[in-house]
Parts: C-alpha cells; sequence; structure tokens
C-alpha cells in the first residue's frame, strides 16, 4: 500500500475525531508471560502518531486484558469500543491483527458495520482500511471469516487431542486424595499411610452399614478426620485434615478414581448465547471410563455396587423400594418384609400406642397405584415377636458364631480406629523432629531465621502435645467403652445370645442388623391367619403361621363372637341387613350401641371377610351387564326384566345394585326371549328396544 493511498483514506475528518487503541490478550497468562505482543499493539500507537493523530487524541482500550475474545457479552472494553465508534467518536480504531477484535463472526461484522456507517478507518500492522470501501471491507470480512475458522481449528484440535489422550488414560486429570502420580508420571496410591487408611477406613465403614450417613457418625464418634489436598494458592499440594461430611462420602463413593478407573466427561460445560459458561453433569453411560487404569481403594465391581446400594437408598420409599438400610425405629424386619400378595417390599408405618412405638408393614403400592385399597396392612407387634422368637430358638448353635461376629467387629473397629490415630501422633512427632533439625542445622548467628526456625519448632511441637493429648483422650474413651463391662458383657454374649438379643441395652438397631446378619427376607400374607415366611441368610426357610391381631378397639370392645356371626349372616345379607339381624338378636356392638352398617362393615374389612357382593359371585351370580350379554338384550332391558319379576336378583350393597342367577332352562324369561327373538326377526330395525 503506498503513502499516497493511505493519505487518501485519512481525511481531516478522520484526524478532527480520537484514535482508538484497542489492546487485547486472551488469556491471563497471556498477559503474564506474552509481553511481546503488548508491545506489538502499543507500537500501533506509533502508527497513529505517524498517520496524523495527536498523542492525546489517541485513548487505548485494555479493560478486556485477561478474557477470551470468543464473546462479547462479558468484555467491557469491546462494547466500550463499539459504542464510541457508534456514536462517531472514533476516526480510527487501531489493534494487532484486527481481525481478532472481535474473534467472534457476529461481532465482527456489526463492528465492520457500524465503522463504515460512522466512516472510522481501520488499522492493524498490515494497513490501513477504509470500512466504507467495498474492496477494503471485503478483505476485512476474509480476515474476520479465517480468524473464526482458525479459531475452530484449534478448538478441535485441542478437542481431539484431549480426547486421545483421555482415550489412553493419559490426560492429566485433578486426582482425589488419595491418589497421587508418581515420579514417573503413574498414578499410585497417597505413599501417607495416614491418608491411605482414612479413605480405607470410609470404603470399609460403608461396606459394613450400607449407609453414608453411618459412615459419617462412625467418623464422629471415633474422632477421625479425613484429608482433603489444596488445590490452588501458595499451599497447593497440602494435606488438610478436617471432620467428614455426608456430601465428601458421596462424592467419595461416586469416584470411579477409587476404584482403579480413569474417567473423563463426567460433566460437560458449554457457553450460552449470552456468553455465559454452564456446567452440566452428564450421565454414567456417556462418560470415557477406562477401569483398572491405575491402583485403586475398592474394585469396580465394588464401586458399582457401592453406587447400587445408594440408589437403593435413594429411593428406599419409592416404589422400586430395595432392602434399605437398617434405620432407628423398632420394626425388625424394617426392610426384609416382601407382600405375600404382590411381591413387593412392605414398608414400616409407625404409630404411637399408649406413648410405645408400634409397627405396621404395609404394603402400598396398590394405594399408590389405584389410589384403592393398600395392598395390605399387618400389625408388626406379633410378628416382630414371633421373629424374635424364632431367632432365639433356632438360632442357639449359631449364637457363638453371631456373637463371636459381633465382637470381632467390635474388636476391628476399635484397632482401626486406634491405627489411625497413632499415625497422627507420628506425623505430628515426625514434622516436630524436622523442625527441630531445621532449627538445630541454622547459624546461630543468623538471627532472624533462626528465631523464625524457633518459633516453627514450638508450633510443631505445640501440635505435637495435642495431637498426644487427642490421641490418649480417645483411646481412653475406646478402652472404657470396651474394657471391663463391655468386654465382659460381650463374651457373656458369645455364650449367650438370647442375653444379647433381650438385653434392654442393645439398640433396636443392632438387633435389626442382627436379624439382617441372619434373615434374608420375611414374606408376609394376611389371609385367616398370618402366614410369615421366613428365608434364612443361606438358604433354610421356616414358615409360621400367626393369629391375626385385632386392631386395639376391637380387641377391646368387640364381643369375640361377632366377627364369626358376621361372617354367617354375610352370606345371605347386605351390610346393613347384618347389622339389622344382630340388633334384632339383641346384640351390641362393643361400644354398646346398635350395630349400623359402618360398624359392620368396619368389622368386615378388620377380619378379612368377604363382602355379601364377593360371597354373590363366588357362586356364580352375574352382573346386569353379563346378563344382558348373555340373554343377548339391552341392560336397560334387564333392569325392567327384574321389575317385572322375571330375573332372579339379589341386592348386594345397601344401594341398589344387584347380581343375578343365571336363568334355568326352564325359567319363563327363556319363553320370553323365545319370543323376543321371534319379535326381533319380525322387527330387524329396532335393536334393543323396549319389550
Ligand atoms: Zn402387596
Amino acid at each position: 500500500m503506498s503513502a499516497t493511498q493511505v493519505a487518501q483514506k485519512v481525511s481531516a475528518e478522520h484526524l478532527a475525531r480520537t484514535a482508538y487503541l484497542y489492546v487485547r490478550q486472551s488469556t491471563l497468562r497471556q498477559v503474564q508471560t506474552n509481553t511481546e505482543s503488548a508491545e506489538r499493539q502499543y507500537a500501533l500507537r506509533q502508527r497513529a502518531v505517524q498517520l496524523g493523530w495527536a498523542t492525546e487524541q489517541i485513548v487505548v482500550i485494555d479493560t478486556d486484558q485477561g478474557q477470551s475474545g470468543a464473546s462479547s457479552a462479558d468484555r467491557e472494553g469491546f462494547q466500550r469500543l463499539v459504542a464510541d465508534v457508534g456514536l462517531g467518536k472514533a476516526g480510527i480504531v487501531l489493534g494487532l491483527e484486527v481481525s481478532r477484535l472481535a474473534r467472534n463472526n457476529a461481532d465482527w461484522h456489526r463492528l465492520l458495520e457500524i465503522c463504515a456507517l460512522s466512516r472510522t478507518l481501520i488499522c492493524d500492522e498490515d494497513g490501513l482500511y477504509d470500512p466504507a470501501d467495498f474492496n477494503d471491507r471485503l478483505l476485512l470480512g476474509l480476515k474476520g471469516t479465517m480468524s473464526e475458522a482458525e479459531l475452530h481449528f484449534i478448538r478441535a484440535r485441542l478437542q481431539g487431542g484431549i480426547l486421545s489422550k483421555a482415550r489412553r488414560g493419559e490426560l492429566p486429570m485433578p486426582l482425589p486424595v488419595g491418589l497421587v502420580e508418581d515420579s514417573t508420571g503413574k498414578v499410585a496410591l497417597d505413599p501417607d499411610a495416614a491418608v491411605q487408611r482414612a479413605i480405607a477406613h470410609l470404603f470399609d465403614r460403608f461396606a459394613r452399614t450400607s449407609s453414608a450417613r453411618a459412615v459419617v457418625q462412625a467418623f464422629n464418634r471415633d474422632g477421625l478426620l479425613f484429608p482433603t489436598r489444596i488445590r490452588t494458592g501458595e499451599r497447593k499440594g497440602d494435606l488438610v485434615w478436617s471432620p467428614l461430611t455426608h456430601s465428601r462420602v458421596l462424592r467419595t463413593l461416586h469416584n470411579p478414581r477409587y476404584a482403579g478407573a480413569f474417567a473423563y466427561g463426567q460433566r460437560r460445560t458449554r457457553k450460552t448465547a449470552s456468553g455465559k459458561t454452564t456446567t452440566r453433569v452428564v450421565p454414567r453411560e456417556e462418560w470415557l471410563l477406562i477401569p483398572d487404569a491405575h491402583p485403586g481403594y475398592i474394585t469396580f465391581e465394588q464401586y458399582e455396587r457401592n453406587l447400587r446400594t445408594l440408589a437403593a437408598n435413594a429411593t428406599a420409599y419409592g416404589t422400586d423400594r430395595a432392602a434399605g438400610p437398617a434405620r432407628e425405629g423398632t420394626a425388625l424386619l424394617q426392610g426384609l418384609a416382601v407382600c405375600g400378595r404382590c411381591g413387593q417390599r412392605m414398608t414400616v408405618r409407625y404409630h404411637t400406642r399408649k406413648g410405645v412405638q408400634v409397627p405396621d408393614y404395609q404394603c402400598i403400592r396398590v394405594n399408590i397405584q389405584t389410589a384403592g385399597e393398600k395392598c395390605q396392612v399387618i400389625q408388626g407387634n406379633g410378628v416382630d415377636t414371633a421373629i424374635s422368637q424364632l431367632l432365639l430358638d433356632t438360632v442357639t448353635p449359631l449364637a457363638l458364631e453371631v456373637a463371636l461376629n459381633v465382637q470381632a467387629e467390635l474388636e476391628a473397629r476399635a484397632d482401626e480406629a486406634d491405627q489411625l490415630r497413632k499415625t497422627h501422633v507420628q506425623r505430628a512427632r515426625q514434622r516436630a523432629e524436622l523442625a527441630r533439625r531445621r532449627y538445630l542445622a541454622v547459624d546461630p548467628d543468623n538471627r532472624l531465621v533462626a528465631d523464625t526456625l524457633e518459633a516453627d519448632w514450638n508450633d510443631t511441637l505445640r501440635a505435637l502435645q495435642t495431637a498426644q493429648d487427642e490421641y490418649e483422650r480417645q483411646t481412653a474413651a475406646a478402652n472404657a467403652a470396651l474394657t471391663e463391662q463391655h468386654k465382659q458383657r460381650i463374651r457373656q454374649l458369645a455364650s449367650d445370645f438370647p442375653a444379647l438379643w433381650n438385653d434392654p441395652a442393645t439398640p433396636a438397631r443392632e438387633r435389626k442388623r442382627v436379624v439382617r446378619l441372619l434373615i434374608e427376607d420375611v414374606t408376609l400374607t394376611k389371609a385367616d391367619q398370618i402366614h410369615v415366611h421366613v428365608r434364612f441368610r443361606g438358604g433354610q426357610t421356616t414358615k409360621l403361621t400367626l393369629p391375626k391381631a385385632l386392631n386395639s378397639w376391637q380387641a377391646r370392645l368387640t364381643p369375640p363372637d361377632i366377627p364369626a356371626e358376621i361372617d354367617r349372616l354375610l352370606d345371605h345379607h347386605t351390610d346393613a341387613e347384618v347389622a339389622a339381624e344382630l340388633n334384632q338378636l339383641g346384640r351390641r356392638s362393643g361400644m354398646k350401641q346398635p350395630f349400623t352398617r359402618r360398624i359392620v362393615a368396619d368389622i368386615r374389612h378388620d377380619n378379612n371377610l368377604p363382602s355379601h357382593h364377593k360371597r354373590l359371585r363366588a357362586r356364580g351370580l352375574l352382573t346386569h351387564h353379563e346378563i344382558a350379554e348373555l340373554l343377548g338384550v339391552h341392560p336397560n332391558t334387564i333392569h325392567a326384566w327384574r321389575r317385572a319379576g322375571l330375573l332372579h336378583a339379589h341386592r348386594t350393597t345397601d344401594k341398589p345394585d344387584y347380581l343375578y342367577e343365571p336363568p334355568q332352562p326352564d325359567d319363563r324369561i327363556r319363553k320370553q326371549q323365545g319370543r323376543r327373538l321371534a319379535d326381533r326377526k319380525l322387527a330387524s330395525s329396532t335393536p334393543g328396544g323396549a319389550l
């Protein structure tokens, strides 16, 4: 481009306006390290001066440093530039590789458009452009497109590189605490024994309790801390020990890296139209997952099992409810009871009777699905008592083993906790020793350094003292809990399962866990009696039959022979008629009241007596639709025939609902029907017409 051409483009009008120098760097790292391009950008200032602008006419916009150019939405400086150009304040816009002023094509074209309208020139190291000139504008547009294409290729190359590295399991990803990269860059378990133990302890506790909350409780109870590695800042890489939280347990259990699997793509980040960044969690099926990529704390099978357990716990109240973890509450079979009618897991509902918590086992499946009656509700007390007795009776040969397991678990628990606490003390001692050596090694004349090191040494000594005190306190607590009465009690229990079972000090939760150790599930069916089908772990089964428990007011109030009497009367009468019959016989309800339809219905429900309607159906009686179909007439005709006494109908409830006896061969109705068929042949155009 010749000097005259340049001179032609710059007019007096341009020179009267301001020159804008737009300086930008796309990342913070560029701002810090790439000073060369910054220098190139500031050199453009000289160019503006050469073109005729005075130094004080040049405005430098560099507020966007450290932000990516992919969208203008969060770039204040660029927006200010666009605004000023639009207002006609700018005579020229200078920038390094102008096409990069706005990498985003839409932004770029908008700026070009505005520059063209406001007759603003554009200048970069390559030349001077007038966007109002067709040829210049074409050139600039092309540059913008090229720049965008370049950005696209860079990103694609980067993404491709990341993916192929990820596929080989070689992509460096931030590792969770407990895993480190060794000197060769391979992922390995953290060599810090305390960290390893804490993580192993978490997985172990979860395996035993199947509950994330119980893991947290166990850590807190034993005064154990959990490690975190600081990711950023001055203390990057340092370990911090803090109390374990529930979300921490969940994150640890969900992280496939602990199972030795490499995972990539668990989250996906994308830019929204407004330029903001959003992150979404990707379903597990879409991750890139490479099992056995490096050593782990658990097997991949264990990892998947843990996830299933968590899912089951989360849906413990849903319809796909699997056996949940042992929770508080007295119901022994919580999570183990299966409905004998439909095969669903039964839930537990507690209510308080005379200040005592009593459980019901209920199958609510049908209730939820059809808003009809509950599938079945069975009083828990009787069942629990029977199961207790069953365990006490049949478990005797197993008693020793169970109690020994309990004892072994208690001791293992104490041992592990002790190990963990000991390592804390050891670490504190090592640190103190290190600080002491540093202090001794320093030249005593170097007062400042010596003082600092002495202070460090003192700090580590105080930390050691605290760790030791804590260790002694916890050990004393653990021993107090285990030695003397407790150990004696455990030994007692080892030979005496009933004592363990009946000991009021045994929490309901522990009792339930003993049940879980022994019993796989219990199927409950309520019929004339309650049938209990027990499946032990290991495969043996036992059946029990229990009398049906009456509910409290019945048990106290309803005379014992009344249900049988109602059962007899229901063969021939509706609920209201049964009530009338009983009143006729001078019987009174438990509340010393005359019987009503409602009371009869309640007793019928509580005793699972089939209704009059059901009994008639069982005897083969037909609904009026069925009989209408059988006889080939309109249902309305059936009503007419019943009223005319042509059909044998029975009232089934206290509303006008009827069931019909199937017509006998010699019934008048047959003759009637014969006549009707003849009628129909004559007047076939009136189907379903009246008689
Ligand atoms: Zn059911």
